[in-house]
């Protein structure tokens, strides 16, 4: 596994110009294993790996921020790679279980575009090029299966492996895409390497009945068809991204958010992240 992990991050130039790769640890096996062997590969070829964990504070009675913050931590440590934990209550004012009660959006919605903002943040001040975080075969596979059930055409041609760097965001990479979740699962039994086995208490809410249901489905056709997701992947990705990319990617202009000064879309005065803490009442609005 790791040297097939190893074949897909050359196959696919993903530490082309690297020297300092951060790994977004939530503390779930797909990250924490994909530290693990990223460390393996970096070393080699001489790349600091710097961890990094956002506390988002999602508590609902089961602690599962501050659990995977410190299972994401025991890694980082057992490892010996400098990393760093940011607090977005401390940071920001405000934790995503508060975000859930006080903004009419989607949780999961609000969670994801403040992680992709504080990860872009961080490898700003701490001078990482590239960022990886630990999609695997089975994530991409529901995600196409989602865009061709909905004809959703923009959002499959964005769904790349490799994101290059573009309009003040770092460059993003998916070096588990073709590693199934119970491979990763399995490697980290037995490597014995810490993780969180519960679930986010918020899972559900990501792409309620329909997502699971396809979720199922491509396991359930895996077992029929062995090897069903990889093609589903490899195929997309070979062949139907690449077309799909030119007639339907658009090159996004940006503004600069007159707040944080972080990218945000052409038009807009500030990002959504800043939106939202000025929703939740933590910054006042720029006229
Ligand atoms: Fe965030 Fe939703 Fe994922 Fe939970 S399930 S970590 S709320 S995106
Ligand atoms: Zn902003």
């Amino acid at each position: 596994m790791e040297q097939r992990i190893e074949r897909t991050v050359e196959k696919y130039k993903m530490l082309e110009g690297t020297r300092k790769l951060g790994i977004a640890v939530s503390g779930g096996k797909d990250s924490t294993t994909l530290l693990h062997v990223m460390k393996k590969i970096a070393d080699k070829k001489g790349i600091e790996i710097f961890g990094i964990n956002i506390d988002l504070g999602i508590d609902q009675g089961k602690s599962y921020s501050s659990k995977s913050t410190e299972i994401a931590v025991k890694n980082f440590e057992m490892l010996n790679v400098n990393y760093r934990i940011v607090n977005i209550a401390k940071e920001y004012g405000f934790t995503i279980d508060e975000a859930k009660e006080n903004i009419h959006r989607p949780v999961c919605s609000t969670c994801g575009l403040s992680k992709r903002y504080v990860m872009n943040w961080i490898a700003l001040e701490e001078g990482i090029d590239t960022i990886a975080t630990g999609h695997n075969v089975n994530d991409n596979a529901q995600f196409i299966s989602m865009g061709y059930l909905t004809g959703d055409v923009e959002n499959l041609s964005r769904l790349r492996n490799v994101a290059p760097a573009e309009n003040g965001l770092v460059k993003k990479i998916k070096p588990l895409f073709l590693t199934y979740e119970k491979e990763t699962l399995t490697y980290a039994l037995i490597k014995r390497i810490p993780f969180i086995i519960d679930s986010c208490p918020n899972t559900f809410r990501v792409g309620g009945r329909t997502q699971d249901a396809v979720r199922r489905n491509l396991e359930e056709m895996e077992d029929k068809i062995p090897g069903y997701m990889l093609n589903l992947v490899e195929n997309f990705e070979r062949k139907i991204r690449p077309a799909l990319e030119e007639k339907y990617l658009k090159k996004e202009e940006v503004s600069k958010c007159k707040i944080c000064g972080m990218p945000t879309s052409k038009g807009r005065d500030i990002c959504s992240f800043c939106a939202i803490r000025i929703k939740m009442k933590k910054i006042k609005s720029v006229t």
